[in-house]
């Protein structure tokens, strides 16, 4: 029995009016406004259809071989399906395809390799840090003693040296790399010798760029780090959710730190959701959409640089931009409410100098719609008059316009 995306919309309708209007409202503010969160991505019609099936249903708390419940024969075929594919993917030997998220997974990364005050070296939550990386009202915080690593006040780049210099002083049980908001890669093989220079574990997190890492567009920690974590929903283009990866000597206390140490029962439908989106990732369209990605992300930092937004970095090598909107007069808190009520929806982020807060923006949706390097210019174009004081409404429907002749979901 196969339930169509509209025949379930029609059954929650006839229920349930009042939250078919939340899901139609917001169905059309995705549709009609632009998408630039550097996080958020639209899953294909086959990962919904997944996450809307009966496997939600399902307990099977386990792993696939070795569950607590009954009747765990489809859900065990789902699971493995989603580790095979993640495994051949990323090219690693072990995936565990449990976290609920992006943070439950770093959080089963420091489970399997640290105990609870031992010393972590990660990016500082002032450059681009996550709250899983150190913040005090994050677990992390409260369980670890972090050391923060900045970036260089005038490139905006990690400076290595001030990594190697910290970790010579603090010793760390663990390096983190990974951010929420650096828009370069990351030297990976930099961060290794550093580890093993201080006997140090190396954990990815990779939260943002593994979709650019699955087709081809960015660099992999994989052959690097000891523990990758990542969510499957940013440029991945999968549901909302978490994995991590690693090699086959540290498999088992992953397994263990996701299972049962910090969570119960698996989604079992979200873990379908996974192997849908991980098999749409191997295919030579997911690789040709992350390159586009990158080169819309290009083309769109140099047309707001040139409406003379301060680019961090002067660029990207991703799908995510920082910037400072100082010039234009306004800081990043503004600018994501002036954009807002314009009808561009993005994050504010911090930034490498002073207190104040910028903007972080992304492509991966953009382009999953199908646009290109001429609507990266015309957004620019919108943001820049948005941003400089243009008629809302009249940006409002410029931006409709661009958004309805490309579709999330088709016409
Ligand atoms: C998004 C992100 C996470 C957390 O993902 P959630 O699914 O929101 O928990 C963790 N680390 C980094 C670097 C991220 O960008």
């Amino acid at each position: 029995m196969s339930v169509t995306t509209e025949r379930a919309t029609d059954v929650l309708r006839a229920q349930d009016p009042q939250m078919a209007d939340i899901l139609d409202g917001e169905r059309q503010r995705q549709a009609t406004t632009l998408q630039l969160s550097a996080a958020e991505n639209f899953t294909s019609p086959a990962v919904l259809a997944a996450l809307g099936s009966p496997l939600a249903n399902k307990y099977a708390e386990g792993y696939p071989g070795a569950r607590h419940h009954g009747g765990c024969e489809y859900a065990d075929l789902a699971e493995r399906v989603a580790q095979e594919r993640a495994t051949a993917l990323f090219g690693v030997e072990h995936a565990n395809v449990q976290p609920h998220s992006g943070s439950s997974a770093v959080l089963a990364a420091y489970a399997a390799l640290l105990r609870p005050g031992d010393t972590v070296l990660a990016m500082g939550l002032a450059y681009g840090g996550h709250l899983t990386h150190g913040s005090p009202a994050n677990f992390s915080g409260r369980w670890f003693e972090f050391v923060g690593y900045g970036v260089d006040a005038e490139s905006g780049l990690v400076d290595y040296e001030q990594v190697q210099q910290l970790a010579r002083a603090h010793r760390p049980k663990a390096i983190v790399c990974g951010s929420i908001s650096y828009p370069r890669h990351l030297e990976y093989s930099a961060f290794r010798e550093i580890a093993d220079e201080v006997g140090a574990y190396l954990i990815a997190d990779a939260a943002h760029p593994i979709g650019l890492v699955a087709g081809g567009a960015a660099p992999s920690p994989v052959p690097y780090a000891d523990v990758i974590c990542a969510t499957t929903h940013k440029v991945l283009r999968g549901p909302r959710g978490g994995m991590v990866l690693c090699g086959a000597e540290f498999a088992e206390r992953v397994d263990r730190a996701v299972f049962p140490f910090t969570q119960g029962g698996a989604q079992m439908h979200t873990i379908a959701a996974k192997a849908v989106a991980f098999g749409e990732a191997a295919g030579p369209a997911f690789t040709r959409y992350a390159h586009k990605v990158v080169a819309n992300a290009r083309a769109l930092a140099a047309a707001l640089r040139a409406h003379g937004l301060a680019v961090t970095t002067g660029g990207t090598d991703t799908h995510l931009i920082t910037a400072d909107p100082a010039p234009l007069g306004v800081d990043g808190p503004a600018a994501r409410g002036r954009l807002a009520a314009a009808g561009i929806v993005l994050d504010t982020c911090a930034l490498p100098y002073g207190d104040q807060r910028g903007i972080r923006l992304g492509t991966a949706a953009v382009t999953t719609q199908g646009m290109g390097e001429p609507e990266m210019a015309l957004i620019a174009e919108l943001f820049a008059g948005a941003l400089g004081g243009a008629d809302a409404a009249g940006t409002r429907a410029a931006v409709a316009e661009l958004t309805g002749r490309f579709p999330p979901y088709g016409a």
